[in-house]
């Protein structure tokens, strides 16, 4: 392999999948400039135009879900049925934002004449991390373009594959230079992040990178939407469904091995409950969530080597501080980055599977004496992506208020309303990102108030 190739591995054999480019300031300026070159005509189609462009890319996307899945499935270690409702949820948010972006919403009107006008900024540059590779570009893209900006997406250089056929499959629907592709690690996304003709990025991935970028926008003075590295927190209290618990946090520990940013990633359990949760979150472990490898289990492998490894020695230092291994623990043998779905109890919160993002099927299990220390401990650590509360108490909800994160799931994982609002606490992000609609549309669009005068 030469310098400027990159080998992706598949994360189930350790075998490549195929070389990409690096990537280069050069074909990123290109992407860029084709991506400009198309801004006018694209941010100039009436609205209904443009949605029809986007329904008739879900269309063609949809002809190839299958296909699609599978190259998920196949590139980041995914469950085929995962993949598949990965992939049509990304499909059917093309269709969303066809019918979100209305004449509407574009013009809104004000008293006397006036109106609000949502305009595109221009060329966005669109940086798409490994462990949901559609799902999140898909997050962001229809809805970029719906109001008429452009887009040059960079997938992550770990799972590229999904992003290249998308892509072919779009620009068989799209005008040419409405999406622009680049491939490659930092050497594509560091010259994209710095380009002043992109008027807008988006970053998901981590704190660092997220950092770099923002100091790239600063100097720009272009926003710049950042969703960054996590280490939730989940707070079980006295009095709950035990059983209800322990499958609620399997799935919020363990899920897409782990390598979700809203992982759940520090546990707090009321010492009332400590045991039977502590027993049935180990039965989760070593039941459902065994690896795929095995009959019935639920857990594929971690990204890649580099990524078993930052799990492993969070996994030591726990141990080397003191905490006992309760399941798991210990990489399988065989080919593919696979780590066994493991319990660490005897936590305490100086341990780096406390203060470290992992990004791994982790779930270290600290006892609290009542749940507001769980809320006090919880608070401690600097990022806040989200934070999840099992309890029936009110006054335990209340307590919890303080915790400085843009999301609280109460008795509940990963559950996402249309309309949806959230900003990052600490060092997890930056910008309001709704999920869908207008509340999306208002981060990718810029507002112009127009006034005619009159009064
Ligand atoms: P990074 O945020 O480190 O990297 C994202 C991409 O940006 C990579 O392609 C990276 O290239 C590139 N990049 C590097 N420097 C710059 C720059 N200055 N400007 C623009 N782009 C740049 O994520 P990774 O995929 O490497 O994952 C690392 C960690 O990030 C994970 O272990 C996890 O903790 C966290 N993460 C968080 C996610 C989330 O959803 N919030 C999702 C995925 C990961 P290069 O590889 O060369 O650095």
């Amino acid at each position: 392999m030469s310098d400027d190739q990159i080998t992706v591995v598949d994360p189930r054999t350790g075998a490549s999948s195929g070389e990409i480019p690096a990537g280069s300031r050069a074909a990123v300026d290109v992407a860029v400039e084709e991506a400009d070159r198309a801004f006018a005509t694209w941010s100039a189609l009436p609205q209904r135009v443009r949605s029809q462009f986007l329904r008739d890319a879900a269309g063609a996307l949809r002809g190839h879900r299958e296909e699609l899945a599978a190259i998920e499935s196949r590139d980041a270690g995914k469950l085929i049925d995962d993949a598949q409702g990965e992939v049509d949820a990304a499909i059917d948010s093309f269709d969303h934002f066809a019918e979100a972006a209305t004449d509407e919403y574009l013009e809104q009107p004000l008293p006397d004449g006036d109106l609000i006008r949502r305009r595109p900024f221009g060329v966005a540059a669109l940086i798409v991390p490994w462990n949901f590779p559609l799902l999140i570009a898909f997050r962001f893209l229809p809805g970029m373009l719906s109001v008429g900006n452009t887009v040059v997406w960079k997938p992550s250089e770990r799972t590229p594959w999904s992003a290249i056929r998308a892509h072919e499959i779009l620009s068989t629907v799209l005008p040419a230079g409405v999406i622009e592709l680049v491939l490659g690690d930092g050497r594509a996304g560091k010259p994209l992040a710095e380009d002043p003709r992109v008027k807008l990025i988006s970053l998901t991935g981590s704190t660092g990178t997220g950092i770099q970028v923002g100091e790239a926008s600063g100097r720009l003075l272009r926003p710049a939407l950042l969703e960054l590295g996590g280490k939730d927190a989940v707070i079980i209290d006295q009095g709950v469904d035990v059983e209800f618990a322990a499958r609620l946090v399997a799935e919020g520990a363990f899920s897409n091995a782990g390598q979700i940013c809203t992982s759940m990633e520090r546990i707090f359990v009321h010492r009332a409950v400590a045991d039977e949760f502590i027993e049935r979150l180990t039965n989760e472990a070593t039941g459902r969530w065994s690896l795929e490898t095995q009959p019935g289990g639920h857990l594929g492998p971690m990204i890649d080597e580099r990524q078993r490894s930052v799990v492993e020695s969070h996994v030591a230092d726990a141990v080397a501080r003191g905490a006992r291994v309760v399941t798991g623990g210990v990489r399988p043998d065989g080919p593919g980055s696979y780590f066994p779905a493991t319990v660490l109890v005897d936590i305490t919160d100086e341990m780096l599977v406390m203060t470290a993002e992992t990004f791994g099927p982790i779930a270290p299990v600290a006892v609290v004496d009542n749940f507001e220390e769980g809320v006090r401990r919880a608070a401690s650590e600097e990022y806040g992506l989200a934070a999840t509360l099992v309890t029936t108490s009110e006054a335990s909800i209340a307590a919890a208020s303080v915790l400085d994160v843009g999301i609280v799931w109460i008795n509940s994982w990963h559950g996402y309303a249309e309309g949806a609002l959230h900003e990052a606490g600490g060092r997890s992000g930056l910008g309001a990102i709704g999920w869908k609609g207008k509340s999306f549309l208002d981060a990718v669009s810029a507002p112009q108030f127009v006034s005619r005068g009159g009064r």
